[in-house]
């Protein structure tokens, strides 16, 4: 495979960029080698700038849902585009994209549009401190809820592939306020918020986890949560930027029927623009600035194209349920499939999947959480990850991700990945 074109853009890059990328996880360092460039996308296929072609498995980390270049969204994104790309003052799709996300998930009644999963986040835990007048929160060891600095502490992927669990320039009062449990272990919960009692603002979570690898919520531990923070007065937040719209129109809450205070969304919303959003109950809504005093604003935030990409993503969604129906059955086929194809290679493996979203972990411990998540063979998954490259797929450049379906892997693809894949797997256990 020629790499030329991507390796001296890569030298290039590395002059003038922190470690040549815009975001860490893209390095390729977890998996060795040197990230590929890539010029165009359409569908189910990447094409690098050394004219290499690749079947996506990461549809950019999730908002590609219907693959690249989706006319409709194209289409609309041109019209919005004739109109002006920014005005800094109130659109209509600002109003009909609200309108749209409070009667697609289930628990949101007010919403406010920011720029990124991260911005969301931060504001929601800004708005629930404001809310409840508490100053810690409590997060889990594995999962990710963007780079702002209370959440950088046992972070997921990007800090797990990299060793750096907590990151330098995090203050030790920022620290303080973050408490960690263990995913999946409602006995640590309650026993961290009887120890704090009174002083927990919120708690947050991905209700299924993309970011230490797809990991399940055990049964009941979703309405678990949801009990304990309606004892002790803590906002619930879902952090769904990477559920949201994926696992079913409503997320991760239509999926498990557990509704929080506050869900926080992004990639899928956006349509591959950058977009977040964050919103829940009126009454914890109310309380953001100017309808009450907790302060959030962006000077880009309701961008028209932005706006206009996803909800000509959101409304094909809306339209066509038959997307959920494919992509589900799509991840259960590889799920199974590449599981299989481990087991048969002698590789140790397992495999967590929900609908879209799925993992296969080269450890043969069932994960449930981040320890066990660190169980994995990280140096036979970059092996495999490298084979699979060299064969056309693009997989995620580290152990401890998700892979996710677009609607446009038909047989065909499906097929190439697993024939792919069995290959991979016969050349890491000779
Ligand atoms: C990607 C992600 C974020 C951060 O979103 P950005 O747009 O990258 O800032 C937050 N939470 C979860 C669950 C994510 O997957």
């Amino acid at each position: 495979m020629k790499r030329d074109s991507s390796k001296v853009l890569f030298d290039r890059a590395k002059q003038v960029i922190p470690g040549g990328v815009n975001s860490p996880v893209r390095a390729f360092r977890a998996v060795g080698g040197n990230p590929l460039f890539m010029s165009h996308a359409r569908g189910a296929y990447l094409f690098d700038e050394d004219g290499n072609q690749f079947i996506d498995m990461i549809n950019s980390w999730g908002p590609m849902i219907l693959g690249h270049a989706h006319p409709v969204v194209e289409e609309a994104v041109k019209k919005a585009l004739a109109g002006s790309p920014s005005f800094g003052a109130p659109t209509r799709r600002e109003v009909e994209m609200a309108e749209l996300i409070c009667a697609l998930v289930p628990s949101i009644e007010q919403v406010r549009m920011v720029n990124s999963g991260t911005e969301a986040t931060m504001a929601a835990i800004r708005v629930a401190r404001g809310y409840t007048g508490r100053d810690k929160i409590i997060k889990m060891e594995g999962c990710y809820h963007g780079h702002a600095d209370s959440f950088l502490i046992a972070a997921g992927s990007g800090a797990m592939t990299f060793g750096v669990p907590d990151s330098p320039g995090v203050t030790k009062g920022v620290a303080n306020d973050t408490l960690t449990v263990p995913f999946n272990n409602l006995t640590a919960v309650e026993n961290t918020l009887k120890e704090n009692e009174g002083q927990v603002a919120a708690l947050i979570l991905e209700p299924v986890v993309g970011n230490m690898g797809c990991v399940v919520p055990a049964e009941g531990y979703l309405q678990g949560l949801r009990k304990l923070c309606t004892q002790y007065g803590v906002v619930l937040i879902f952090d769904e930027v990477m559920t949201g719209f994926r696992l079913a129109l409503g997320g991760a809450q239509e999926l498990y029927g557990v509704k929080p205070d506050m869900t926080t969304l992004g990639k899928i919303v956006g349509g591959g623009l950058p977009v977040g959003a964050y919103g829940g109950k009126k009454e914890i809504m109310s309380c953001v600035s100017p309808a009450g005093p907790v302060y959030q604003a962006g000077t880009l935030s309701g961008n028209p194209l932005a706006m206009a990409a996803g909800m000509a993503l959101l409304t094909y969604l809306k339209d066509h349920p038959e997307v959920y129906k494919n992509i589900n059955n799509a991840g259960s086929r590889l799920a199974t499939g590449l599981l299989a194809q481990a087991k048969a290679a002698g590789v140790k493996a397992s495999v967590n999947q929900v609908g879209s979203m799925f993992t296969l972990f080269f450890t043969d411990v069932v994960v449930t959480d981040y320890d066990s998540a660190k169980k994995s063979d990280t140096v036979l998954f970059g092996k495999y990850f490298q084979r699979m490259l060299e064969q056309g797929i693009y997989l995620a450049p580290s152990q401890f991700e998700a892979m996710f379906i677009s609607n446009t892997l038909g047989e065909k693809e499906l097929d190439k990945i697993l024939e792919a894949s069995e290959l991979s797997f016969k050349d890491l256990s000779n």
